[in-house]
């Protein structure tokens, strides 16, 4: 657990106010979505709440990997129906019956943090409301599986167990990982593999759980925009995140309200 950096009380302690900042935007976009809604719009609000607590957006600015002229350009990522993680708001408006996954991110006082939910665009057929309940469940098997003295692939296990269980594919070429004064840190937080994996979760370790769940297939697809992630078949998938600390007490959820 060389590369892992284990935060203290106090630390923990910073990261639940970046998270509280994440989970208002979070909360507030709940009454946003609606038909008509412009992606843009939603980031725009994002980042005034981000920015009216003096805090600064993770996600604006992020290197792209593959092209160091394609910063990510907003706020928060919207990725909808097909899209499971990484879509840029931009001008494409929400319509009855769409799915919105949102994630989000916030530095204060240096310390980031990130979380993400899957949103319903009024009414949803039963395909994308039982997917989202699952992916949601998942990510709290997940947390739930998060014990001091365990190893962390246990996290994992209990994410593709369910959404396996339920019908659906786990997504293997996007991961969760530590976050603290990186949004991106070690460990990797794969969302399946078996439980005896991993490194032994110790107190103090922060990481962020993510389930991304797909309807058809495992596989993806980039979009030309060289961020937007899609299914390879085009079907649903959904994306729920949180920040979570190993405490003393147990696994501890930073990015609430
Ligand atoms: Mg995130
Ligand atoms: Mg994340």
């Amino acid at each position: 657990m060389s590369d892992i950096r284990l935060k203290t009380v106090d630390e923990i302690e910073l990261m639940r106010a970046a998270g509280r900042i994440v989970a208002e935007v979070l909360d507030g976009l709940e009454t946003m979505m609606k038909p008509g809604v412009r992606l843009a719009d939603l980031d725009r609000f994002a980042e005034e709440i981000i920015r009216g607590h003096g805090a600064t957006p993770s996600f604006k600015g992020y290197p792209n990997a593959h092209d160091p002229d394609s910063p990510f350009p907003a706020s928060i990522c919207s990725s909808m129906n097909d899209v499971i993680v990484h879509g840029i708001p931009n001008g494409q408006i929400l319509e009855e019956g769409d799915i919105l996954g949102v994630d989000c991110g916030a530095i204060l006082d240096g310390w980031h943090g990130d979380s993400a939910r899957t949103y319903r665009v009024g009414q949803c057929g039963p395909e994308a409301s039982a997917l989202l309940r699952t992916t949601s469940e998942a990510l709290d098997k997940g947390i739930a599986a998060l014990e001091a003295g365990k190893p962390l692939g246990r996290v994992g296990h209990a994410i593709q167990q369910h959404a396996e269980a339920n019908g659906y594919a786990v997504v293997r070429e996007f991961v969760g990982h530590g976050v603290g004064r990186n949004l991106h840190e070690a460990p990797k937080v794969a969302n399946f593999g078996s439980a005896d994996s991993g490194p032994i979760v110790e107190v103090g370790l922060t990481i962020a759980i993510e389930p991304m769940v797909n309807v058809g297939t495992i596989h993806t697809k980039a979009d030309p925009d060289g961020w937007t992630i899609r299914t390879a078949d085009g079907s649903l998938s959904a994306h729920y995140e949180h920040t979570v600390a190993v405490t003393e007490a147990g696994p501890e959820i930073l990015t609430l309200a």
